[in-house]
């Protein structure tokens, strides 16, 4: 599996300081920053800093390192929000698009952290 990373998409660009983004947390390997058009009271983008395209890609090509520290973050923000049911949060739900089908509009790897309301069923059946 051959990916081409374009290095003119946004989050490149955030990666970069060229645009400003409402950081919440940031580490060596990793970036969350808050979603600029969100659907719930928290929604946070736990980015890696590498040029991988998806999850997929990701996964096949970092290193342990990258990947423990994404999944730490992913962790981190989710306890910030106040999610975590096991400290009395109301819960949260983690999506990461991929492709046309899963309708990915930014090229860079990116988990989606939502919540702060109920957020009903994760995907609507075919019509
Ligand atoms: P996806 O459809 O999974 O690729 O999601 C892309 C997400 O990036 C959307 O939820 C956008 O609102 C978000 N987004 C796009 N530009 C920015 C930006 N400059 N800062 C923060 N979030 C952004």
């Amino acid at each position: 599996m051959d990916y081409q990373y374009d290095n003119e998409n946004i989050f490149s660009k955030i990666l970069r300081r060229e645009i400003p983004n409402e950081t919440v947390l940031e580490t060596k390997h990793s970036l969350s920053f808050k979603d600029i058009n969100p659907v719930a009271p928290n929604h946070v983008l736990v980015i890696p800093k590498g040029p991988y395209v998806n999850f997929d890609h990701f996964i096949s090509e970092a290193s342990s390192d990258e990947i423990l520290d994404f999944n730490s973050m992913i962790n981190d923000v989710i306890k910030i929000i106040g999610a975590a049911p096991s400290t009395d949060g109301f819960g949260y739900r983690i999506i990461s698009n991929a492709g046309d089908h899963g309708f990915q509009e930014v090229p860079h790897l990116h988990v989606h952290i939502i919540s702060g309301r109920f957020l009903g069923p994760m995907v609507l059946p075919e019509k």
